[in-house]
C-alpha cells in the first residue's frame, strides 16, 4: 500500500444465505448463498474518483455498503487511511464513521418526510455531539446549505422534503454527509432518481466539493457516460466480481473484457454511421446463486472455449495498471492464441 492509497480494498466478500422454506432448508445439505461480492480488490488514491460500474446485480450496491463496513463482510480486508477497518470494534468503528459517509440513490432513503431540512441536516451534529450551542450549529447547518447551494439556506431550513425538488432533495442530502467533515464518500446511483435535465448540475457540485474538500468518492453508477465523467480510474462489475479496471479511458474506449466491450456496444451513439460493432451476448445476467464453474460470464461469452468451463480466470494485467479476468489475454501473451481471436482486435 502506498501513502497515495487512501483506500484500499483485498479480496473483499460478501456472501448471503438465501432464504428458503424450512422445508427445503432441512433437505438441503448446503446452505446456498448469494455471493453478492465476491473477492473484489482496488485502491483508491487519496483525493481520486474511483468509480463501480455494472448492471443491476452486478454487486456494486453491496460492494459499496461492505466498505463502509454498513454491511459486514464475509472476509477481506479494507484499509482505511493505512489502517484495517475489518478489524475495528464497535466503538473504534462508531469514531471513524464521521470520516466515511453514504450519498443515497435516493434522497428519501437518507431524509425523514417528517424532518424539515433544519432536523435532518443537523441531526448528524447532534449524533456525533459537534457544535456548542443551538446557535453554532445553526450556522454550521446554514454553512452546509450554501455549499450545496441552496440559497439563502433561510430559504430551506424549515421545509420538509417534500417541498423540495428531486435536485434539491439530494443537495440536502449531499449536505446531510458533508456537514461531519468526511474524508471519503460513497456515493451510490446519486443522480440516477433525478431529472436529466439536473443530472450535471449535481454531478458538477460532486465534482466542486470533491476538490474544495479534498474528498475521496468511490462512485457506483450503472451509467458508463456518468463513470466517465466522474472517474479517474474504474472497476467494471458482473456477479461480484471486477472483471475489468484500469484508467477510466483505457477501460471504457478501448475495453478488454468481452463483457466491457458488450456494455459499451449497447451505448447508443447520436450518430448511427458511427455504430460501435454489435458483440450479442447471450441472455440477462444470472442470479449469483449457482455460478457456473470457470469463467462466470461463460454462459454468455461469445468467446468462451475449454479452459473457460474449468478455471476462474483472475485479473489478467493487459496493460500497465489495466486489468481483464479473461484467458483470452494470458492465452496470447503466453503464445497459445493466435494474433486476431482477441476480441479487440
Ligand atoms: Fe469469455 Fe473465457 Fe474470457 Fe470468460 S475467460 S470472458 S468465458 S473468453
Amino acid at each position: 500500500m502506498t501513502e497515495e492509497d487512501f483506500i484500499r480494498v483485498e479480496n473483499l466478500k460478501k456472501h448471503f444465505p438465501v432464504r428458503q422454506s424450512i422445508l427445503a432448508s432441512l433437505k438441503a445439505k448446503d446452505v446456498p448463498m448469494v455471493k453478492a461480492v465476491d473477492g473484489i480488490s482496488f485502491t483508491v488514491p487519496r483525493g481520486s474518483i474511483f468509480g463501480i460500474v455494472g448492471e443491476s446485480g452486478s454487486g456494486k450496491t453491496t460492494a459499496g455498503r461492505v466498505v463502509l463496513r454498513l454491511v459486514e463482510p464475509t472476509s477481506g480486508s479494507i484499509y482505511f487511511n493505512g489502517e484495517d477497518i475489518t478489524k475495528f470494534d464497535r466503538e473504534k468503528m462508531k469514531g471513524l464513521r464521521r470520516e466515511m459517509q453514504l450519498i443515497f440513490q435516493d434522497p428519501f432513503e437518507s431524509l425523514n418526510p417528517r424532518m424539515t431540512i433544519y432536523e435532518a441536516v443537523v441531526e448528524p451534529l447532534e449524533i456525533h455531539k459537534i457544535g456548542n450551542s443551538d446557535e453554532e450549529r445553526r450556522k454550521l447547518v446554514s454553512e452546509a446549505l450554501e455549499e450545496v447551494q441552496l440559497i439563502p439556506p433561510e430559504d430551506f431550513l424549515f421545509r420538509f422534503p417534500h417541498e423540495l425538488s428531486g435536485g434539491q432533495r439530494q443537495r440536502v442530502a449531499i449536505a446531510r454527509a458533508l456537514i461531519l467533515r468526511p474524508k471519503f464518500i460513497v456515493a451510490d446511483e446519486p443522480v440516477s432518481m433525478l431529472d436529466v435535465s439536473i443530472r450535471t448540475e449535481v454531478l458538477n457540485l460532486m465534482l466542486d466539493l470533491q476538490e474544495r474538500f479534498g474528498l475521496t468518492y468511490l462512485f457506483i453508477t450503472h451509467d458508463l457516460a456518468i463513470a466517465r465523467y466522474m472517474s479517474s480510474r474504474v472497476g467494471v462489475m458482473y456477479l461480484g466480481k471486477i472483471i475489468e479496471i484500469g484508467d477510466v479511458r483505457d477501460v471504457l474506449d478501448d475495453p478488454d473484457h468481452p463483457y466491457t466491450q458488450a456494455l459499451m456496444a449497447a451505448v447508443p451513439v447520436p450518430d448511427a454511421a458511427k455504430k460501435r460493432g454489435d458483440l450479442p451476448i447471450r441472455g440477462e445476467t444470472p442470479q449469483p446463486i449457482n455460478l457456473p464453474p470457470g469463467c462466470r460470464f461463460n454462459p454468455r461469452c461469445p468467446y468462451a472455449f475449454d479452459r473457460c468451463f474449468k478455471e476462474e480466470p483472475g485479473l489478467f494485467a493487459v496493460e500497465p495498471g489495466h486489468g481483464a479476468a479473461c484467458f483470452l489475454y494470458e492465452e496470447f501473451h503466453k503464445g497459445r492464441l493466435e494474433r486476431g481471436r482477441l476480441p479487440r482486435e
